[in-house]
């Protein structure tokens, strides 16, 4: 009998033992759950940090509040100069020149209002700047101007007036170009290092001459427009900054 009783306080205590062993299982298996489920959420959250600390370095979500002062002059629709091609996306920005010393930015808009009637050539720029830095709008940048060749369909225009042969663009016409191309950039998230291009990046012609032939004034006027972003801009958040693209495009159609 005595032996019966050895036997089942043996079996009693293994009980116990397993049951104590399972608990301490169930334990470790919540703890690792809890510690796994919290490491996710650490690095998700790392991730989102880090991503946020990305585009507030950068330019995209940089906003120029004041808008550049703007003469909206828009051309009438023709098949020549303005042809009401939707623009759907703005890659980048093309800066030209008239290639027509002396010449104003009123005489430029003039000629390409022209058009419709010469029909001597297809041709037209979003945007041109004069000799006193004043800024003349033709074409809304919701839709396609002829200046850029094959980039017409993805990209916004800018012909600058210049005062001689050189091409260089004087210090009025400089600044107001600079000042406008920041404001785009930041209005259509681009950045200035790489969507700011020439007429010569796309096909290889000579415009804008001064900064095609100087390649260290192009250099020097994409660096402008990036420190004009810096020192005019203000980081928002991506939320803010879908908020005020909405807010600048009234019924869908911007200018
Ligand atoms: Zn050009």
């Amino acid at each position: 009998m005595a032996a019966g009783t050895v036997q089942t306080e043996e079996r009693k205590a293994k009980r116990r033992r397993v049951r104590k062993r399972d608990i301490y299982r169930g334990l470790v298996l919540a703890f690792a759950c809890i510690g796994a489920v919290t490491v996710i959420v650490l690095l998700a959250y790392g991730i989102r940090l880090l991503a946020d600390g990305k585009a507030g370095a950068g330019t995209s979500h940089m906003l120029i509040e004041e808008r550049p002062s703007i003469d909206v002059e828009l051309l009438t629709p023709n098949e020549y100069s303005r042809p009401q091609l939707a623009l759907s996306e703005v890659k980048g920005i093309v800066i030209h020149y008239t290639a027509n010393p002396g010449t104003t930015a009123f005489q430029n808009h003039d000629y390409f209002e022209g058009l419709k009637d010469t029909g001597e050539t297809h041709a037209s720029s979003h945007f041109i700047i004069g000799l006193d830095g004043e800024i003349v709008q033709c074409i809304p940048t919701s839709e396609e101007a002829y200046a850029s060749n094959s980039r017409n369909s993805d990209t916004l225009s800018i012909e600058c007036c210049h005062g001689d042969s050189t091409g260089k663009f004087n210090d009025k016409t400089y600044d107001s170009c600079v000042e406008l191309t920041a404001w785009l950039c930041t209005r259509f998230g681009l950045d200035p290092e790489t969507d700011v291009i020439r007429h010569y990046d796309i096909t290889g012609k000579d415009c804008p001459k001064y900064y095609v032939e100087h390649e260290e004034a192009w250099t020097a006027f994409k660096s402008a427009v990036a420190a004009y972003i810096k020192s005019h801009g203000t980081k928002v958040s991506a939320e803010e900054y879908e908020q005020y693209v909405k807010s600048q495009e009234p019924g869908g159609s911007r200018q």
